[in-house]
């Protein structure tokens, strides 16, 4: 599916964002991950990027809900150009599609690597932003297909 990388990219700088995630009780429903601009403006949330929690997303403990908000945060910090299947569009989450990993080009040992340093010791309330995640997928997996995304400073 991918090409041997003879000549890397120059490095892709995105904005940095900061990411706040609240749940209500816990159960795998009611987690929301919101995102805010530098500036502390509310631009959006993270999308659920399901495979192995349908019911949502979730945090300090390393089960499914886990997985799934570290797959779906990691997708967020890279952004979709990247992260998104471009043979499904990120659509598939039954793994029908060849071409990803239930819709993402995001692979389980990085997204579990990080699901076990991060998301399973998050409180009901976490912060972390852009640069710290992208700080160190770049540093643990510097040979992923998007090694040149960097949070501008
Ligand atoms: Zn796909």
């Amino acid at each position: 599916m991918t090409e041997p990388m003879t000549d890397r990219p120059a490095p892709i700088t995105l904005p940095d964002v900061t990411y706040r995630g609240q749940r209500q009780s816990d159960g795998a429903g009611g987690a929301l991950i919101s995102v805010y601009d530098q500036d502390g403006e509310l631009v959006g949330t993270v999308a659920h990027r399901a495979k192995h929690s349908p019911a949502g997303m979730n945090w300090g403990y390393a089960g499914s809900g886990a997985a799934d908000c570290a797959r779906s945060l990691l997708a967020h910090a890279i952004g979709d150009r990247h992260a998104l299947c471009p043979v499904c569009q990120g659509t598939d989450t039954s793994g029908r599609c060849e071409s990803c990993e239930a819709g993402l080009l995001i692979a389980p040992r990085i997204y579990q690597r990080f699901k076990f340093t991060f998301v399973a010791g998050w409180a009901t309330v976490f912060t972390t932003t852009r640069r710290e995640i992208l700080g160190w997928l770049t540093s643990e997996f510097p040979d992923a297909d998007w090694p040149g995304i960097q949070a501008a400073p």
